[in-house]
């Protein structure tokens, strides 16, 4: 199963792909996690990526397409992946598109988390994410046991320098501009799916699980 999470920055996309991931055995792939790991291990890659993501812009696309072609090459993605964070431009889907056609595939659903931008402040404000593990937590919707510690590895828990406000705006803008075209794109190909993102997390999940198993 191909499965590509679409949705403003902070609608929920990573808190519903590592949950479809955990159900469906495939794994979650962000490129925003890979490129936030090029960039903790100081590689050449993330010190490229990191010029962008500072901004709230998006990195270039061939930098991002190279990247995730050489993931799909893992041997975990026989079997399909939950993509988050990619594509995020037309010419992104457009080369994902291609790949998949010369192995004879296609995305199967194209999933796209529907959260208003006033919603969308509150979310990436109160996010937190694990300098250790990756996690997120939110401090209102989904906190941590202990504040600002990780549940899982117990180390400290930050607020990502591209979620401070005046950098969620300029994601926002970007957001329109440059991503919100996939819904039409991937409503054109037949895959869309939406659901209502402003709902409790695991509601949200539900009527995910309720898409993928028709
Ligand atoms: P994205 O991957 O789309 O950028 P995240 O999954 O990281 O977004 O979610 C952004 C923030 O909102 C996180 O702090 C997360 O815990 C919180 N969150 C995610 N889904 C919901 C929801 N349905 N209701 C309230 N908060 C949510
Ligand atoms: P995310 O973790 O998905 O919110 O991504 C954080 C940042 O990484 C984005 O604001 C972009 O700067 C960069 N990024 C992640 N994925 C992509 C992509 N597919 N194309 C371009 N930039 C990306």
């Amino acid at each position: 199963m191909k499965i590509i999470m679409l949705g403003a920055p902070g609608a929920g996309k990573g808190t519903q792909a590592k949950k479809i991931a955990a159900k469906y055995d495939i794994p979650h792939i962000s490129t925003g996690d890979i490129f936030r790991a090029n960039i903790k291990n100081n590689t050449e890659l993330g010190q490229k990526a990191k010029t962008y993501m500072d901004k709230g812009e998006l990195v270039p696309d061939s930098l991002v397409v190279d990247l995730i072609m050489d993931r799909f090459k893992e041997a975990d993605c026989a079997n399909g992946y939950v993509l988050d964070g990619f594509p995020r431009t037309i010419p992104q889907a457009e080369a994902l598109d291609e790949a998949l056609k010369a192995s004879g595939a296609k995305v199967d659903f194209a999933i796209d988390v529907e959260v208003p931008d006033e919603n969308i402040i509150n979310r990436m404000g109160g996010r937190r994410a694990c300098v250790g593990c990756g996690a997120t937590y939110h401090v209102e919707f989904n906190p941590p046991k202990q504040a600002d510690v990780c549940d899982t590895c117990g180390q400290k828990l930050i607020l990502r320098d591209d979620d401070k406000p005046e950098t969620v705006k300029n994601r926002l803008n970007v957001y329109h501009e440059q991503t919100q075209p996939l819904i039409d794109y991937y409503q054109n190909a037949g895959v869309l799916k939406q659901v209502d993102g402003t709902k409790d997390m695991n509601d949200v999940f539900t009527d995910i699980v309720d898409i993928l198993s028709k």
